[in-house]
C-alpha cells in the first residue's frame, strides 16, 4: 500500500491530523489496531485552557487558548462531515472549594486566572446553589464561563466516520517499525509484515510512540497514568449542567456532566509506567470526593472505572513537527490536553505537510526546543525506571493556580 501520508496511531491527535490532510486532498492511510482505544477514549473531554492554566506553562497556555478558539468551527465541520454530533457544551466550569481549608487554594487560583486575563466570576453560596442545586454547600466558588467540553467518545466516532467519508484508509494493525531508504523514512511496517509506504510518516501513537522501532532519535515521553470513573444518570433529571472542578480536603477532583445524564469523575495523575491495574484506593478516593461534592451521586450506578495513559513530555507541551529525519513527523506528548489541542495540532501538521510555517500559536510545540533536547540527550542512555516507589500517589488532574 502507498499513500502521501501514513499516520501511525488513531487517537484524537492522529485522526484529526489524518482528516485535515485528507480534506486538503492528500491520500492518507491510518494504521492502528484499535483506533480510539488510547487516552482519547478514556479522557474527560474538558476543553479548559483557563482551569488547566499553570504559572510555569505560559507558552502552552497560549496554545491552549488558541486551540479552544478553533473548537466551535472544528466541531461544526466535523459534525457536518460525519453526520453525527460531538456533544460540544458551552455552560463553562465552576471551581469550588469543598471546605474552609480548601478556600485559599481556590482563591489563589481565581486571582491567578484573573491576572492572566481569563474571565472569572466570583460566586456567592446562593449563586452557586442556583446554578447547581445538587452541589453541597461550598466554602468558596467562582465561574469560568469560557471553558468548553466535548463528549470525547462521540468525538472519536465522528472522526472515524469523517475519515471514511474523506477517503482515509484505516489499516487495523500495530506498527512495529519505521521503514528507511537512503537516509529518509519512507513508510511503516506492521507486526504482521505489511508495508505501508508513504512520502511522509506521522507518528501519533500517544504514550506508545516511544516503542516504535527504528526511530532516528528516542522520544522523551512517559506514560502518566490516570484513573477515571463514569457514573450513570438520568437524562431527564441531570444532576449537573456545568463542569465542576473542586478541591476536596486538599485533593483535586472534577465532575463532567454528559448529555445522557452521566457524570465523568476524574482523575488521578500517577507516574507508574504502563501499569494498567485499577487500584481500589484511587477508585475509592474519587468516589468519596464525588459524593462529598454531590451527595446524590452516591445513588447512581458506577458504569465504568478505567485507566488511561497521558503522553507526558518534559515540559508538558506536545512535540509536533519534523523529528530528526526526512519523511518523519511527530504529533505526540499532548499530556493533559490532547483533546483540547487537537484542532491546533492538525493545523500545525497540515502547514508542515504543505511546506508552510505552522501557526504562531503552536510555537510551544516545536520538537527542537531546548526542554526536549535536554531530556532527549538523557534518555539516549536509559535512566532507571521512572515508576514511582511504593505508596499511593494521590496527585490529581487540577491545574488551576
Ligand atoms: C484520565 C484522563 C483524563 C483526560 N482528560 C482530558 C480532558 O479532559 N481534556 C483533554 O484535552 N485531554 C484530556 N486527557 C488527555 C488526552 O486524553 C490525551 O492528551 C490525548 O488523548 C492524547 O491523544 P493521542 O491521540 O496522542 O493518543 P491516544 O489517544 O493515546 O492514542 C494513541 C493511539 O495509538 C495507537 N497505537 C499505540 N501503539 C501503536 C502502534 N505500535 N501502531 C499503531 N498504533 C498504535 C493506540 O491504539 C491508540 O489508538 C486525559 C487523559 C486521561 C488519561
Amino acid at each position: 500500500m502507498r499513500a502521501d501520508l501514513a499516520v501511525v496511531g488513531g487517537g484524537v491527535v492522529g485522526m484529526s491530523c489524518a482528516w485535515a490532510a485528507a480534506e486538503a486532498g492528500m491520500s492518507v492511510a491510518l494504521v492502528d489496531p484499535s483506533p480510539g482505544s488510547g487516552a482519547s477514549g478514556v479522557a474527560a473531554g474538558m476543553l479548559a485552557p483557563a482551569t488547566e492554566s499553570q504559572f510555569t506553562e505560559a507558552e502552552l497556555s497560549k496554545a491552549n487558548v488558541a486551540s479552544l478558539a478553533m473548537w466551535p468551527l472544528f466541531a461544526e465541520r466535523l459534525e457536518r462531515r460525519s453526520r453525527s454530533e460531538v456533544g460540544l457544551r458551552t455552560e463553562g466550569t465552576l471551581v469550588v472549594a469543598a471546605g474552609p481549608p480548601d478556600r485559599p487554594v481556590v482563591e489563589q487560583a481565581r486571582t491567578f486566572l484573573a491576572e492572566t486575563g481569563f474571565a472569572v466570576i466570583r460566586l456567592s453560596s446562593r449563586e452557586l446553589r442556583a446554578m447547581e442545586p445538587s452541589l453541597s454547600s461550598a466554602a468558596g466558588a467562582f465561574a469560568v464561563p469560557g471553558d468548553l467540553q466535548v463528549d470525547n467518545r462521540a468525538l472519536l466516532s465522528a472522526l472515524q466516520a469523517a475519515l471514511a467519508e474523506s477517503g482515509v484508509v484505516t489499516v487495523r494493525s500495530k506498527v512495529a517499525a519505521l521503514e528507511w531508504r537512503d537516509g529518509a523514512v519512507v513508510g511503516a511496517t506492521t507486526l504482521g509484515g505489511t508495508s505501508v509506504e508513504a512520502a511522509t510518516v506521522l507518528l501519533a501513537a500517544g504514550a506508545w510512540s516511544t516503542g516504535i522501532g527504528q526511530l532516528p532519535a528516542p522520544l522523551p515521553l512517559r506514560p502518566v497514568k490516570g484513573h477515571i470513573l463514569r457514573l450513570e444518570g438520568d437524562p431527564a433529571k441531570p444532576l449537573l449542567s456545568h463542569t465542576v472542578r473542586a478541591v476536596v480536603s486538599g485533593r483535586a477532583c472534577y465532575l463532567v456532566p454528559r448529555a445522557d445524564g452521566s457524570v465523568v469523575v476524574g482523575a488521578t495523575m500517577e507516574d507508574r509506567g504502563f501499569d494498567g491495574r485499577l487500584m481500589a484506593g484511587a477508585v475509592g478516593d474519587l468516589l468519596e470526593d464525588a459524593r462529598t461534592l454531590v451527595p446524590a451521586l452516591g445513588e447512581t450506578a458506577l458504569a465504568e472505572a478505567s485507566v488511561g495513559f497521558r503522553p507526558g513530555s518534559p515540559d508538558n507541551a506536545p512535540l509536533v513537527g519534523r523529528w530528526h529525519a526526512d519523511g518523519l513527523l511527530v504529533a505526540c506528548g499532548h499530556h493533559r490536553n490532547g483533546i483540547l489541542l487537537a484542532p491546533l495540532t492538525a493545523d500545525a501538521i497540515l502547514a508542515t505537510l504543505e511546506g508552510s510555517e505552522p501557526p504562531p500559536a503552536a510555537a510551544a510545540f516545536d520538537p527542537s526546543r531546548p526542554a526536549v533536547a535536554a531530556v532527549r540527550r538523557k534518555v539516549a542512555s536509559p535512566p532507571p525506571s521512572p515508576v514511582a516507589g511504593a505508596g499511593r500517589n494521590t496527585d490529581r488532574e487540577m491545574s488551576v493556580g
